[in-house]
Formats: structure tokens, C-alpha cells, sequence
């Protein structure tokens, strides 16, 4: 695997400390060489030094301002065309147009081609899995991370750093190097984020919780079933009370940086039940009395790592019931933005910036609650309460950088449209396996609603920009009812392309543990990815590369092209991609050989993407992630374009796509378009405003 590590180098520990504590924003790298080396002196420097933006120039004549809403379906967005009324204005008179997502259509491939410009063979983001041929193991892609140093097992030397799997520039970048000033907002999958002369830069998915995940919940019970019991981290952090109304236990943290064994920093935290319906929690010396049905407020949380060096992190709780058991939940722990262990924002002292500005904001990337609604922990209204509040937030950052008038290019993603459509969508399906009437009253309107809130913002925005000024609204790919699961492993053990070790013809283990290489020529990771089992490539390879390869690659589409699901009789899958005709570029050797293309209503099954061959082909999905995107036939996930400039007739007829962002947004702004990149800029014939 090759890394672009020319644009995405680790920050140095000068840098962090400095810009941490705002000393040096423009300032000299001299003066912050020698601030580091002491913190008392880094305080004395910060106390004189003023925070002011950078490129304190003119304000640009035209600005453009790009929001992304994450998974927003073309379809459903003209089915509630009339309750849309903002979204309904630029359908009328500016350009709404389907936008073509990438292949496979899943959110990291397709921001990663958003942001670079580039094509999934280009940029290298193929899933959310990175295998590694020699051992057969999938990693996740995006971030990984380089562990803190400690200088005399007391204060930090260097924070935490990361360096991504992703190739090529942003082209917010690209335009930073022209000298234009940008404000980029949680555009998924760009963590770490590139250094910027001129903007800012907050981090979304692939930014990982204080634990290092994407984020854990916790959940005590004094009445855990046997299962639980027996997985104590299933799908997050399970743990056991004691059945008294009056108990201690522990938050469990971050992993101590100090410690060889990779131990966890917990701190303590106190329950007390304040009547029926209502739990005193303590921990990192605040008292809350939280009621059950709302979320708590933040609790700053202290993860003490020396007497000099503390990881600050901030959760909120969830009473879920005080009698006859007593059941808490804690939402994943964010990095606190007003003073983080790892940089969450370019600068790094953004993050504090913003806080100062809209109060307390979630930093983890994978911002919702969903783990917690699928393991069944909280319920449909904590899920969407959160939804709401996280909505809130992200809408705060954004109109607070709309008032910066000197930005010359604004980007900004939510996400709550996809989250909500991944946990909601069997709610407005009656053939869901987990469609339940009684909750589709109350709830089977969700999804409708994320998009009412969209169209509210759209319209705040709209009404806070200058006749000039450039407004394009994109989604990243649409959405399906996800209803039945396809065993890809399973099937390829039954085509006689995989055999597992003794012949068995299922196994219930993950990560491909069972399988006999010595007589495999592909196997299933990720969201239906296949690999070729090839000589010189994987670990045990036993396919010649080349004329082999591609025989067995076109064998194995052809067969799956015919996959009939038993109990409808109908096809499940609608078209198999082929790395060589479906991608190029530098990284196309770390790609999958085959893609699934499924069809409306199925998805890889859950087993599938770690690896598993559970039995059966095919299995209702009986979770309440019911609604899914990834693994679904390209041409019938496209995600939406809007904006109020009219479309030329050259770009007509054609489908945009979302590799044409990049050079579009780069044309709009006056910045030359980069030779490597995939798509073409679209032309926009009427400027706003009717000029
Ligand atoms: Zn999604």
C-alpha cells in the first residue's frame, strides 16, 4: 500500500503546543521552537498574544458556499418535494440534478472522490475496510495513529498523531495554495486534515472518540442477561451494577500512554437514585441530577495520565431506568474541544475557537448514536433527540463562519441525514423485517423530517448570502431499504471458489479464520468487495496473476450476475464491477477485484464484511440498521445536486458527478483545475441574483 505522505505528514509537537495554546497562529516557527521547550514560558507567550484570524484581507466579491447532506435520496427528496419549500425554490429555478456516486456508493469512497477529485483507483478509499493481502486481515482505512510521547513520564513532548490511507490533495488545498481563505466544516473521511496556510478545518468521520474508537457507549445494568454478561464489549462498553440504589463504578477512558500494558485510564463515577424516575451521577467533580427520557448535560470527564498531564473528554448520560433495575448509558466520549489531546481542527486551536463561539459541540467523527439503537441499549426517541441536538450543533458552527464575510470558500456536511436513514428506514418500509406499526406511528416519519431540517437550513444559509454569491447543495449517494442479507463467503464456498478447512460448508468465526488457501480463489471482505486468492499478492495465493486472474474474476461475475433469492424468486444482484473497467490509477492495486452491485432491498449480509460464512445465503435482517447504500448498484444510488445557478446546456443531458465537484467548486473560485483530476468542471450559464 502506498500513503501520500508528501501532504499528510504528522505535526510536529512545535506546532501543536504552539498553535494549542494560540500563541502562534502567523507567528514565526522560530518563536514557537522555543516556546515548547518550556510550558511556563508557552503560558507567559499566550497571554500576549492576540487570536485574531488569519489574512485579515478584504472580503472576496463572490463567495462559495458548499453543504453536503449526507445519504440524501433524489427519490424521497421529490416524493416530499412539497414540504421542502427551499429545496422546492432551486428544483424551480436554479439546477437540482441527480449527482452520480462513486462505485462502491459508501460514504468514505465517495467524500474521498468529493475531496480530491480523484476516482477511487486514485485516491485509495475503495471501502471502509483496507485488507492486507498477506495476512488476509481487514484494517479500517483513513486515520491510523502514532502513539503520544511522554518527556520524563510527565508532560506531553508530541500528541497523539495520525497519517491517512488516502491519496492525493484536497482541492480546498489546492486552493489554499492560490491564497484563497476556506472554512471546511465535517467533510467525512478527510481525517488527518491538511495543513492550511489560510483556512480552517474541522474534522468529522475518522476523527475516533477518547477510546480510539469510533465510539463506544457505555451501559450498566443491575440486570445484565447472560449474553451481555458473556460480551462485555458488545457493540460498546457493557458493564455490571451491583443491585443497590446507591453504587460506585467506573468510567473506563482513554488507554494510558504511559502504560506497557496498554491499561485504560478509568475515573470514578457515583450513582445515587433521587426518587422513581431520577439518578444523581458524580464523576469528575460534578453532581447532575438526571431524569430518565433526556439526555444529561455535558460532563467534562478528567482521565488524569500524570500529576502534570490530563486527557480531557466530555459525555453525556441517559437515564434509562432507576426501578426495579437500575440501567445508565454514557454516550461515547468526545474529545473536549476547549483543550483536546489530538488536534480536531486545522489550526488546532480552531476547536477552541468555535467552542468560545457556539458552546459545546461532539468532535467524534461518527457523531450519532446508532450503536447504541442497534444493540437495542437506548430507544428510538433518545436516537432522535440526539439527532436533533447534533443538528443544532453542526447548523451553529456553519452559520457562526457564514458571518465571516473574508471566507472565499465555505464547505460544511451533516450527517444526520444518513444516520437517521440507516436506523429509521424499516419504519417506513411495511416489508422491513423489523417494520412495527406501533413505532412507525410515532416514528415512521424521521427520515421526512431530517429532510425538513435540511431544507430549514438551506434556507437560513440562502438568506445570509450576497447576490453573488454561489450556493451548491450535494449528497454523496441515496439510500435503500436494506430487508435481506447476502452471505457473499457463503456463496462462494457453495460455487466451490472458497473451501473452509475439513469441508465444512459454513463456519460461525469471522476474519476468514476457517478458510483452507491451498484450495481458495476468493473470498469476501468489507461491503461487497471480492478478492482474487492471487500468487505474489496475497499470503497464500494460489491464482496466477494475469490471464488466471481475470478468468476466475469474470467467472465469478457471471455467476453472480444469475444470484436468485430463494424466498422472492427475484435476482438480489444487479451488476458485479470489475476493478480494471471500474477504476485507474495509482492505487487501484489496493482495491477490491470484483465489487456487488445489489439490488434495491438487500445488502451484504452483516457477517460479510469481517469475513464470516455464516450458513445460508441469504437472511432477513432482523437489526435495526435497516437502511443501506453500500453495497447497492451504483446507477440507482445517486445522490442530489442543488444550487442556485442554472446548469449550461453542455451539462444538460449528461448525470453530474460527484468527481465533478472538485474542479467545478476549484473554477467557481479562479483556481486552475489540477491535470490529474477524474472529472470536469460543470458549466453554469446564469450567475445568482439574475445577472
Ligand atoms: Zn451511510
Amino acid at each position: 500500500m502506498t500513503m501520500n505522505t508528501a501532504t499528510r505528514s504528522p505535526r510536529t509537537a512545535a506546532r501543536f503546543a504552539c498553535d494549542s495554546i494560540g500563541v502562534c497562529r502567523g507567528a514565526g516557527a522560530v518563536r514557537c521552537a522555543t516556546v515548547v521547550s518550556s510550558m511556563v514560558l508557552a503560558i507567559l507567550f499566550a497571554a500576549g498574544c492576540g487570536e485574531g484570524r488569519r489574512d485579515d484581507g478584504p472580503a472576496p466579491s463572490r463567495r462559495v458556499v458548499v453543504l453536503g447532506f449526507d445519504g440524501v435520496d433524489p427519490n424521497l427528496l421529490e416524493q416530499w418535494r412539497d414540504k421542502l419549500p427551499n429545496v422546492s425554490k432551486f428544483m424551480d429555478s436554479g439546477t437540482f440534478r441527480r449527482l452520480q456516486s462513486t462505485t462502491p456508493p459508501a460514504s468514505c469512497t465517495a467524500w474521498s472522490s468529493f475531496t480530491t477529485g480523484l476516482n477511487p483507483g486514485g485516491h485509495g478509499i475503495f471501502d471502509f475496510i483496507l485488507r492486507d493481502p498477506k495476512t488476509y486481515l481487514p484494517d479500517r482505512t483513513g486515520a491510523v495513529s502514532h502513539a503520544a510521547e511522554y518527556r520524563f513520564g510527565l508532560f506531553p513532548k508530541t500528541p497523539e498523531t495520525f497519517t491517512s490511507t488516502m491519496s492525493g490533495q484536497a482541492f480546498w488545498t489546492t486552493a489554499d495554495h492560490a491564497g484563497k481563505r476556506s472554512v471546511v466544516l465535517r467533510v467525512p473521511c478527510i481525517y488527518p486534515l491538511e495543513e492550511l496556510q489560510h483556512g480552517y478545518e474541522q474534522g468529522g468521520l475518522g476523527l475516533p472518540d477518547m477510546r480510539g474508537s469510533e465510539g463506544t457507549f457505555h451501559y450498566w445494568s443491575s440486570d445484565l442477561s447472560p449474553r451481555d454478561a458473556a460480551n462485555p464489549d458488545l457493540g460498546g462498553k457493557v458493564l455490571s451494577l451491583a443491585n443497590a440504589k446507591d453504587v460506585e463504578t467506573v468510567i473506563e477512558g482513554p488507554v494510558n500512554p504511559l502504560s506497557p500494558s496498554h491499561e485504560r485510564l478509568s475515573i470514578p463515577l457515583k450513582l445515587k437514585a433521587a426518587g422513581k424516575d431520577a439518578l444523581t451521577i458524580e464523576t469528575s467533580g460534578r453532581t447532575e441530577t438526571v431524569e430518565m427520557g433526556r439526555w444529561s448535560d455535558w460532563f467534562r470527564l478528567g482521565f488524569k495520565v500524570t500529576p502534570l498531564s490530563t486527557l480531557h473528554g466530555m459525555a453525556r448520560f441517559r437515564v434509562l431506568e432507576v426501578e426495579p433495575n437500575l440501567r445508565l448509558y454514557l454516550s461515547p466520549i468526545n474529545h473536549d474541544p476547549a483543550d483536546p489531546a489530538i488536534a480536531l481542527t486545522e489550526p488546532p486551536s480552531y476547536s477552541k475557537e468555535l467552542q468560545r463561539a457556539v458552546g459545546d459541540f461532539k468532535t467524534v467523527g461518527w457523531n450519532h448514536e446508532t450503536w447504541g439503537l442497534n444493540e437495542e441499549r437506548i430507544d428510538e426517541e433518545a436516537f432522535m433527540q440526539d439527532i436533533w441536538n447534533t443538528f443544532r450543533e453542526t447548523e451553529a458552527i456553519t452559520m457562526h463562519e457564514l458571518e465571516d464575510k473574508k471566507t472565499e470558500l465555505l464547505v460544511s456536511v451533516f450527517v444526520e441525514t444518513d444516520r437517521t436513514s440507516h436506523m429509521m428506514y424499516r419504519l417506513m418500509d411495511p416489508e422491513h423485517p423489523r417494520y412495527d406499526a406501533a413505532l412507525a406511528a410515532k416514528y415512521g416519519d424521521s427520515i421526512q423530517k431530517t429532510y425538513q431540517r435540511m431544507d430549514e437550513i438551506i434556507g437560513k444559509v440562502s438568506a445570509k448570502l450576497g447576490p453573488k454569491d454561489v450556493l451548491l447543495i450535494l449528497s454523496d449517494h441515496g439510500f435503500h431499504s436494506w430487508r435481506r442479507g447476502f452471505n457473499v463467503n457463503s456463496w462462494l464456498i457453495e460455487q466451490g471458489f472458497m473451501t473452509l478447512k475439513g469441508g465444512a460448508k459454513s463456519t460461525e468465526r469471522k476474519f476468514l479464520q476457517d478458510v483452507d488457501w491451498s484450495k481458495t480463489k476468493a473470498y469476501a471482505l468489507g461491503v461487497g468487495g471480492i478478492y482474487i486468492n492471487q500468487q505474489g499478492r496475497e499470503g497464500k495465493g494460489i491464482v496466477k496473476a494475469g490471464d488466471e486472474s481475470e478468468r476466475v474474476a469474470k467467472d465469478i461475475a457471471a455467476r453472480l450476475r444469475k444470484v436468485v433469492d430463494p424466498k422472492t424468486g427475484k435476482p438480489a444482484v444487479a451488476e458485479v464491477y470489475l476493478a480494471k473497467e471500474t477504476w485507474k490509477g495509482a492505487r487501484l492495486a489496493d482495491g477490491q477485484d470484483l465489487q456487488i452491485g445489489m439490488v434495491p432491498g438487500y445488502r451484504v449480509s452483516s457477517a460479510t464484511p469481517l469475513g464470516g460464512a455464516p450458513e445460508g445465503l441469504f437472511e432477513d435482517n432482523k437489526k435495526k440498521w435497516s437502511g443501506d447504500h453500500a453495497t447497492s448498484q451504483t446507477s440507482a444510488t445517486e445522490g442530489i445536486l442543488l444550487s442556485n445557478l442554472k446548469l449550461g446546456t453542455q451539462d444538460e443531458a449528461a448525470t453530474p458527478s460527484i468527481l465533478d465537484m472538485a474542479p467545478t467548486i476549484l473554477t467557481l473560485l479562479g483556481v486552475a483545475v489540477p491535470p490529474e483530476y477524474d472529472g470536469h468542471a460543470l458549466a453554469f450559464t446564469a450567475a445568482p441574483g439574475g445577472e
